[in-house]
């Protein structure tokens, strides 16, 4: 069965996540296509599938979903984040240089100094929040310009617009990881981006029982580069997990309002709230980006960062009087989730390092999920006051 034909050509983000990408339901009549797991296809089949490493009903319906969602023209699916990552950056070759946001995901900066670098791939970092440092991107010529807004940990927030545009002028390529945005909040090829990363697990599948990764573009070329990537490299999901993320992607939308609404009333309250030195929420006007945040994206999503001035001891000692939030890695998920970048993301950095990043002992983050508000702001109000 094919998708839907009658689906309107402009259809909205809620409509297209629950009825784009729904192929290969079967003579059964099923509402929801069925869980391909099988690894080999026989040959001469009418679909083209052959062997699931290059391509299985379940990634190329995933597929479908997110390149509609991304108003992309193509969507490759990989087995996480990383993968995806991994995807961009092996198709890069001995002599390139990325220009990437100094202020990116851990693993994603490990990708690059432990790996990229022993294939002759040179990296270089700047600040690319300052529209001063722009200019750099013309100096270097860099092969790949490498973004991620809202940046993990500390939120700042690049003007992806006026960066592709100075990229683009000197035939730099620009990719954005779009996983704290999300797919609803952040457009990234509309802005002028080339590619648009997403880690599925988190805001996509939004359940946390999974992992995924994407690429979306509207390049040929830079799609051909993926689909070999995922066959080559061996970075695609299972047939499970694609559909699980296809599962997620139907109720992005929704969740995503409620993450977003949740995490501003939450910043809001912060905020007035004594003994709280600091809060930083994109869609708070004290956010120094808010009017950019507010430019790009259509909310402010559900990460939260709050300093609470506290020392390493009584900054976990709070975590810990939390009932609510339950303190792991990750975020993105419909349970709220809090981490303490200093022990946790930041702990092999050494203190002074990281402080002069932003990286606090008072310094907590959280992702907000979809419970409650009130619920949500309880938990906090009173593991604050308990610790008095
Ligand atoms: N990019 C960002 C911004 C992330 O926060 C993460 C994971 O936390 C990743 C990429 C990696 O995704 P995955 O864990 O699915 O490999």
């Amino acid at each position: 069965m094919k998708d839907d034909p009658t689906i309107p050509a402009d259809a909205r983000f809620e409509t297209r996540a629950i009825h784009v990408g729904q192929d290969y339901r079967s003579e059964t009549g099923a509402v929801i296509p069925p869980i391909y797991m099988t690894s080999t296809f026989e040959t001469g089949n009418p679909t083209g599938f052959d062997y699931t490493r290059s391509g299985n009903p379940n990634f190329r319906n995933l597929q479908a979903t997110l390149a509609s969602l991304e108003n992309a023209k193509h969507c490759t699916a990989f087995a996480s984040g990383i993968s995806s990552i991994t995807a961009i950056m092996l198709s890069l070759q001995a002599g390139d240089t990325v220009l990437s946001e100094q202020q990116i995901y851990g693993a994603s900066y490990r990708l690059f100094e432990k790996v990229l670098r022993r294939f002759g791939i040179t990296i270089k970092y700047a600040n690319l929040a300052n529209p001063e440092n722009h200019d750099m991107i013309a100096q270097i010529k860099p092969t790949l310009v490498w973004l991620e807004t809202p940046t993990n940990p500390l939120l700042k927030i690049l003007d992806i617009k006026a960066i592709s545009d100075v990229a683009h002028s000197v035939g730099s390529v620009v990719a954005v990881d779009n996983t704290f945005a999300s797919s609803l909040l952040q457009q990234p090829l509309d802005l002028g981006a080339d590619l648009s990363q997403l880690s599925t697990t988190k805001y996509t599948n939004g359940h946390s029982d999974c992992l995924g990764g994407a690429v979306c573009t509207n390049s040929d070329a830079w799609q051909e580069r993926m689909i070999f990537a995922q066959k080559a490299l061996g970075l695609q999901p299972s047939p499970f997990d694609a559909w699980l993320v296809a599962r997620g992607a139907k109720t992005e939308a929704i969740r995503m309002e409620r993450h977003s609404s949740n995490a501003l009333t939450l910043a809001q309250r912060l905020e007035t709230r004594k003994g709280v030195k600091s809060v930083k929420y994109p869609f708070l006007p004290s956010h120094p980006q808010y009017a950019l945040a507010k430019k790009q994206m259509k909310s402010g999503s559900g990460m939260l960062l709050a300093d609470f001035g506290m020392s390493y001891a009584a900054t976990l000692d709070f975590i810990r009087r939390l009932r609510l939030f339950t303190q792991a890695e990750s975020l993105g998920g419909i349970e709220s989730l809090v981490a303490h970048p200093a022990s946790m993301t930041h702990a092999s950095i050494p203190k002074e390092t990281r402080e002069a990043a932003g990286v606090t002992d008072g310094l907590v983050r959280f992702s907000v999920g979809i419970e409650h508000v009130e619920d949500l702001w309880a938990d906090i109000d009173r593991a604050l006051a308990s610790g008095k």
